[in-house]
């Protein structure tokens, strides 16, 4: 269909429920991408896929503060709003909701959503609260923009899972796409954390991505133990002068259990911090089929 070329920006949670509701009534089916800005092309395949299964696009960017522990870097996260908006125009968004902290946690509001099972360990040890914050926050918006589908990367692989497992444990009436994640050419998974790096740190961040290619190599090559696994891992990244892991991890990539024995696809998890900047990535990973 035919789109215009700027979005429409809403700012009141009334306002873009009663957009949503007359997209639908149109019979125009919607995919939300939710974001918290400081955009880059992660954020926008995700669009692209939302463009492609959907009649009408809609972006969302909060800064959610329910995420962010005390000691983390919620005042300091980057904010572009403006170039956000130019770069979701160019890409065919038709509606992006900006609220404001208060339209979203008001005075009084003391209701969080208790995360499903799959939150319990690495990103959900590292960083206490941070899922029910995501969890809360994404049903919020899901009630306030009531889609046919919602995108999410796979770079936050951990996250995508906890949404999927609270859209089937609540019984939320949306569909749940994880499209893969974006890297830069040398293999950088895109952030909008990335920006916080030197020039020395870019440099060692990449550690993460070839630790995942080392895991990669390992399973292919028949390596059965995860523990080697996540020990050759570690070396990678030991070497590169990362030294404050918080974890690796090769895990069953429903459950997020660690794997023993690895005998089929596995997921490792990969948390660091580079100076002062935490990165997370990951990859699915297996024995080679013969
Ligand atoms: P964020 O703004 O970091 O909360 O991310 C918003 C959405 O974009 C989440 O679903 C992320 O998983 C996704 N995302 C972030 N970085 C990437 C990437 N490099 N590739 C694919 N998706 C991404």
């Amino acid at each position: 269909m035919m789109k215009e070329g700027r979005p429409r920006v809403l700012t009141r949670p009334q306002e873009i429920q009663a957009a949503v509701k007359a997209y639908r009534a149109d019979g125009l089916t919607t995919g939300v991408v939710p974001t918290m800005g400081a955009l880059h092309e992660g954020h926008i395949s995700l669009v692209k896929a939302a463009n492609a299964a959907c009649d009408i696009t809609i972006a969302t960017i909060f800064v959610n503060p329910a995420q962010f522990a005390p000691t983390e870097d919620l005042a300091t996260y980057p904010r572009t709003l403006t170039t956000d908006l130019e770069m979701l125009a160019s890409n065919d968004v038709d509606l992006v909701f900006v609220p404001a902290n208060a339209e979203m946690y008001p005075d009084g509001f003391s209701t969080y959503v208790e995360p499903p099972a799959v939150a319990k360990r690495w990103e959900g040890e590292s960083r206490p609260g941070f899922f029910r914050g995501v969890a809360t926050v994404v049903l919020k918006l899901f009630h306030l923009i009531p889609t046919d589908m919602a995108f999410f990367g796979q770079k936050d692989f951990q996250q995508a899972l906890v949404i999927r497992r609270m859209v089937e444990d609540l019984n939320v009436p949306i569909e749940i796409r994880t499209q893969p994640t974006v890297r830069e050419a040398d293999g950088l998974a895109m952030s909008s954390r990335n920006r916080y790096l030197s020039q020395p740190e870019r440099e060692q961040s990449l550690a993460l991505s070839r630790g995942l290619a080392m895991a990669r190599s390992m399973a292919e090559g028949g390596e059965r133990s995860g523990k080697a696994m996540v020990d050759g891992v570690r070396r990678v990244l030991t070497e590169a002068g990362i030294h404050a892991i918080d974890y690796v991890a090769v895990a069953d990539p429903e459950t997020l259990e660690p794997v023993a024995e690895v005998t089929g696809p596995v997921v490792v998890l990969i948390a660091a911090r580079v100076g002062t900047t935490r990165l997370i990535d990951n990859a699915v990973v297996g024995p080679a089929v013969s």
